[in-house]
């Protein structure tokens, strides 16, 4: 069997439900050491985090995985158990398959073969992975690369094993990520019969008043790299379920996936001002507004990372990759504000979080190869 299929298999064996690592790290841990790695275990918190590290002196280019895998939901909905790994028919089924165990492996695999017939003096070749991707990213990278801003430690090239492609692999790079920003406010009014409304306050209504002018606003144009940034609302609570009550609480949650032409700032204010518009001034304790913010967009528009990477899938793969920033956000906005450039290479993306999560055993060597170009092209030249 292929050396990356098999290590892939082996760490979908591994139980590794976020934030549990289930063994993956010690695995990949033992093997990086055996091929010349200083590897190091960073645990904050319940989360297991490794560094390993080829190479003392020069730019530092990181292959960035996750170990830990989302929930399987019922086992019933599988073909076969989600942790045993399944060939069959060209694909090696399995949780955490596509996202991204088979990234992962080839990752290692790749740093195997270069450290076999590289000496470190090269450059330094990282590898850091991390078993809080899937979870709130707390003690993750967000830690691992606060801990690194302490102690001195430099990435200056940062490569992403997160599943890109869509329909062949080789057919897309993600070179950026929106940024995601979530916003929840709660409206207090008062209760009463919808047939005495002047002796209520219809909390709903006050809502409506704030979130219409949110929902019509124009966020801004996209560029060459970014669609428009986009203002969605997930999800808006209010009433008693009785047709004859006015509501006296009303609850809204939105989302605003945004690019790097619309400032964090510039958002809130937009928010602040519709709220002030409604008639709720700043402090008016009828009005709760909390923020979360998960990452500023990122982008890599040129540079060696990108540059050695595309000409890797092009020699492997065949044909020139689409750039992307599209999809969720990744732990690449972690290492991104650091100077860092970042791109994302994977597999495709079509199964990930579903049942039967898979990807076509052929793509994992081809995979690996991509990687051991990349690096060499970007430490060696
Ligand atoms: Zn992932």
């Amino acid at each position: 069997m292929d050396p990356t299929v098999e290590l892939a298999c082996e760490l979908i064996r591994c139980r590794s439900v976020t934030p549990d690592d289930g063994g993956c790290q010690e695995i990949i841990g033992g093997r990086l050491a055996a091929a010349g790695f200083e590897v190091e275990n960073l645990r904050f918190g319940e989360v297991d985090n490794l560094w390993a590290v080829y190479g003392d002196a020069g730019p530092t280019l990181c292959l960035l995985g996750h170990t830990d895998v989302v929930p399987p939901g019922p086992l019933e909905d599988w073909q076969s158990d989600p942790f045993e790994p399944r060939i069959d028919d060209g694909k090696l089924f399995g949780r955490g398959a596509a996202d991204m165990k088979s990234s992962v492996a080839a990752m290692v695999t790749a740093a195997e073969r270069y450290a076999a017939v590289h000496s470190p003096e090269h450059g330094r070749l990282a590898i850091l992975l991390t078993s809080d991707e899937e979870g709130p990213g707390i003690h993750g990278v967000r830690r691992v690369m606060e801990a690194f801003g302490e102690r001195g430690t430099r990435i200056d090239w940062c490569l992403v094993g997160e599943p890109s492609c869509q329909t062949a692999l080789g057919d897309t790079v993600k070179h950026g990520r929106r940024g995601s920003l979530t916003g929840r406010i709660r409206l207090r009014g008062q209760q009463g019969h919808v047939a005495y409304p002047t002796l209520a306050e219809n909390a709903l209504h006050h809502l409506l008043r704030i979130v219409t002018p949110l929902v019509d606003h124009d966020w801004g144009p996209g560029d060459a790299d970014f669609p428009p940034s986009s203002f969605q609302i997930s999800n808006l609570n209010a009433g008693t379920g009785a047709d004859n009550v006015i509501p006296g609480v009303a609850d809204v949650c939105f989302n605003i996936r945004y690019n790097p032409g619309l400032p964090r700032e510039a958002i809130k204010q937009v928010v602040s001002t519709a709220c002030e518009s409604a008639g709720f001034a700043p402090g008016d304790t009828r009005l709760e507004l909390d923020w979360h913010h998960s990452g500023d967009p990122f982008i890599t528009r040129e540079g060696p990372l990108l540059d050695a990477l595309e000409q890797s899938i092009r020699a492997v793969c065949g044909g020139r990759p689409a750039r992307s920033t599209a999809g969720g956000t990744s732990d690449g906005r972690f290492v991104a504000p650091a100077g860092a450039q970042v791109a994302e290479f994977g597999p495709l993306n079509a199964s990930i979080h579903k049942v039967d999560e898979h990807v076509l055993v052929d793509d994992l060597p081809r995979l690996s190869e991509v990687y051991e170009q990349t690096i060499s092209r970007l430490l060696v030249g």
